[in-house]
């Protein structure tokens, strides 16, 4: 496998890491849909077991498929490795587990995807583990939150729907001056738009289920390691057998390891066939998204049936300024959330969409439309729910690819009925 020596990521989207040599003038890799794989001699088995050959054993523990998407993900986000896993929220949940031991606590920003607020402060609290939250772009709040026990600082590059954007290169200055790991969940802004190794980000993870496969055919996640954090760190001295085992890559060995083999996280290799043909497209369904969404934001912010809208590209967001200096300036995200009088007519507004699809996802080509409060967020107690900006009145718009003057106008219309 060879990197291209391309610059443009629209370019290096679709040719990282492409072998066709290797598949038979395919361009595409093969779906290798075996559970186990055939060894020549026991001996070459057992040195496989000894992590003597590169050689796949399992399905659950590797498969080539999915190794050639790994290649192309790390390469894209300027990491070193990657590991691919059944859903975004396995790459999450591995990626923590890996770092956390009974008693441990971490750092995370509160503007979180829904299921990964209930892991960290639900779930974990089942182990002893403590998610200390804190305002996500509170810089201040994130380093006093720090303390012997923190093990990781946790942030999403775009909170989502509060629409929030952190200053990752602060927050991994703070991390990296108290010898702790920044990691960082960017699905909403995908390589296309922003690459937090480059900020300073150690760890980056994605759901592939969204802008990556871009069709909503496919579930996935992926954690990307940088490479560079220092494990040696008087913080992580359970880290000494996989420092001796992979040196600066300890930490994937590590999750990969004890987590993603034990778990049993494994993807399944016909989704990151799905995801690959994704990615050749993903530069040119970002660009739109990015462009409709910019002018779905202005065109909501104009009617007066619409109280707010919350979208990092309008200049009066709190985090307009962040987001453009962070981004590759190519734009803000294809997701924006924006509020109407109350629940029944966000319902009533909803009902009356033709185009936009009512359903649980975003990053889909199509555009997506949900009211989190009664969804998403139903089983929440009222005071998360106001902590989280999660509102009655809130609705969560992911902007398609389709024509933008048909996305407006499918909104018009069922605004001038609310
Ligand atoms: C969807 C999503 C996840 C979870 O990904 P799944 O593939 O659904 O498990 C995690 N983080 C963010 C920001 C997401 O949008």
């Amino acid at each position: 496998m060879s990197s291209t020596k391309y610059q443009d990521f629209r370019t290096r989207v679709i040719h990282e890491c492409q072998s066709p040599a290797d598949w038979e003038g395919a361009t595409l890799p093969p779906i290798y849909q075996s559970a186990a794989n055939l060894h020549p001699t026991a001996e070459n088995l057992s040195d496989t077991f000894g992590g003597k050959t590169g050689d796949h054993i399992y399905m659950r523990l590797t498969n080539p498929t999915n190794k050639v998407l790994e290649q192309k993900l790390a390469a894209l986000e300027g990491g070193a490795r990657a590991l691919v896993t059944s859903s975004g929220m396995a790459a999450i949940t591995n990626a923590c587990m890996a770092l956390l031991r009974a008693g441990d606590e971490f750092v995370s920003g509160n503007s979180l995807f829904m299921s990964t607020y209930v892991l960290f402060n639900n779930i974990f609290k089942k182990y002893a583990i403590t998610a200390r939250m804190v305002e996500s772009t509170d810089l201040t709040a994130i380093e006093e939150a720090i303390n012997e026990k923190t093990r990781f600082i946790y942030l999403e590059t775009i909170g989502n729907p509060k629409m929030d954007v952190p200053d990752l290169a602060k927050a991994a200055d703070i991390a990296h001056r108290h010898g702790l790991p920044l990691l960082v969940d960017s699905t909403l802004a995908t390589p296309y738009l922003c690459r937090p190794i480059e900020l300073g980000a150690d760890i980056v993870i994605h759901s592939t289920t969204k802008y990556f496969s871009g069709h909503g055919d496919a579930t996935g996640g992926v954690l990307i390691d940088s490479g560079t954090f220092n494990w040696q760190s008087h913080r992580f001295p359970d880290f000494k057998p996989f420092i001796d085992r992979k040196g600066p890559l300890a930490y994937l060995d590590k999750v990969w390891r004890e987590h993603h083999i034990n778990f049993g996280t494994t993807q399944a290799p016909l989704h990151s066939y799905l995801t690959m043909l994704g990615l050749d497209t993903m530069a040119l369904r970002m660009e739109r998204h990015l462009a409709n969404a910019q002018q779905v934001a202005e065109f909501l912010s104009n009617r007066p049936e619409v109280k707010w809208v919350r979208y990092p590209g309008l200049t009066n967001s709190p985090s307009h300024q962040t987001a453009a200096a962070q981004f590759n300036g190519l734009g803000f995200g294809g997701v924006l959330s924006f509020g109407l009088a109350d629940q029944a007519t966000c319902f009533k507004f909803i009902n009356t969409l033709k185009l936009a699809y009512n359903l649980a996802n975003l990053g889909d080509c199509k555009t997506l439309v949900i009211h989190p409060y009664s969804s998403q967020y139903l089983s929440f107690d009222e005071p998360t729910r106001q902590k989280l900006s999660i509102t009655p009145d809130l609705i969560r718009l992911s902007v398609g690819i389709e024509a933008v003057t048909d996305i407006c106008d499918d909104l018009g219309q069922a605004l001038d009925t609310i």
